[in-house]
């Protein structure tokens, strides 16, 4: 039976590409939190109308919420999947466990980023006005300052991309995410990945711990 298989790790870390490399060549099931959501809805279920009323209303869904949609939609005796993105907190992790794993063989993926280096990456973004493109002021800046190459229009920094409100982001994430890893440490299933490595022997690295 394969491994259960949960990764965590900041946006930008690279896990979103490793998940879909993973499906690909081990046959999991991707599980997608806000999918499951758009798809529950879609389907016009009393557990959907219900997701639909809470996210029309503009708040998140919660927790029991989340956990019921998982449980409705994940056989882990049947299937192997990988959580992406989910357990978000520490909340959410025991759970996960204690709800829908409940002892299977699983394992744990964080993927280690330097976070300073992640702060510089954002607040050096710059996106266009007209056209969207994308910039960074030191790896890959245009050719006038400020002005985009492919169109002319102005380049802007995001409200969100600014240093105080990505410190603050990455500070919550910290704050959130560690003491999961910690859970997942102390049960002996955590595997901590150098997302600063290439794709290919990352994979490497993940192929040989799901074998
Ligand atoms: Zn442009």
């Amino acid at each position: 039976m394969m491994k259960q298989l949960i990764l965590l790790g900041a946006p930008g870390s690279g896990k979103g590409t490793q998940a879909a490399k993973i499906v690909e060549d081990f046959g999991y099931k991707h599980v997608s939190t806000g999918d499951l959501l758009r798809k529950e809805i879609a389907s016009g279920s009393e557990l959907g109308k219900r997701v639909k009323a809470i996210m029309d209303s503009g708040n998140l869904v919660d927790d029991v919420t989340v956990l019921e949609l998982l449980k409705n939609n994940c056989n882990v005796h049947k299937n192997a999947y990988i959580f992406d993105g989910y357990p978000r907190n520490i909340d959410q992790a025991k759970e996960l466990e204690s709800k829908i794993l409940k002892g299977v063989s699983q394992q744990v993926i964080y993927f280690d980023v330097d976070l300073e280096k992640l702060v510089e990456r954002i607040v050096n973004r710059r996106s266009c006005k007209s056209c969207g493109e994308i910039y960074n002021v030191i790896n890959n800046p245009s050719r006038i300052v400020d002005v985009c190459d492919r169109c002319g229009g102005q380049l802007l920094q995001r409200d969100d991309d600014k240093k105080s409100v990505v410190k603050n982001r990455i500070e919550v994430f910290k704050n959130t995410i560690f003491p999961v890893r910690d859970y997942y440490n102390r049960a002996g299933v955590l595997k901590i990945v150098d997302a600063g490595k290439g794709v290919a022997e990352i994979f490497t690295e993940i192929s040989d711990l799901l074998k």
